[in-house]
């Protein structure tokens, strides 16, 4: 395991405690310490990545399939009505801690979480330059 000094790096890896609901070799998912819902947890790899840019291909994959079994456990134990799955990337994205992670967040009616944005307009050609900026890549 490569030396950290990240936050997220030494809570996954058990230096800091935290609620822990799941562990395995890759992951920890805990509860949030500032919750948009009740029992809002994040999934942290043990290894430190920055962002989902940065994340190994395989890990990510993993990750999802964590992410939903931990989410369907939560789901269920605390009789959510709904589930946002969340991950940000960069400052202008709203990242905080820069090693990867999954916000895990169970939703319920009235819950004033506030996961949303405010729509905007799409325009035809700015789709198309667009689309076309992005098959370039
Ligand atoms: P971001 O804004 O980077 O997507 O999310 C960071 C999240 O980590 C926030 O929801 C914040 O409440 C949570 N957080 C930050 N520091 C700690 C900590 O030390 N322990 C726990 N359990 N959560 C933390
Ligand atoms: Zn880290």
């Amino acid at each position: 395991m490569k030396e950290c000094s990240c936050i997220f790096c030494k809570i996954a890896n058990g230096e800091i405690p935290s609620t822990t609901l799941y562990e395995d070799k890759d992951f920890r998912v805990i509860l949030d310490l500032g919750p948009a819902a009740r029992g809002h947890a994040l999934l942290i790899p043990k290894e430190h990545y920055a962002d989902l840019f940065d994340l190994d291909e395989s890990l990510a994959a993993r990750a999802i399939v964590t992410a939903k079994r931990v989410a369907l456990k939560i789901k269920n134990a605390l009789g959510a009505t709904g589930f946002n799955l969340v991950q940000n990337n960069g400052e202008d994205a709203g990242q905080t801690v820069f090693h990867f992670h999954m916000h895990l967040i169970p939703r319920y009616p009235d819950d004033h979480a506030g996961i949303a944005w405010n729509p905007g307009k799409a325009d035809q050609e700015d789709m198309e330059e667009i689309k076309r900026l992005v098959d370039e890549q």
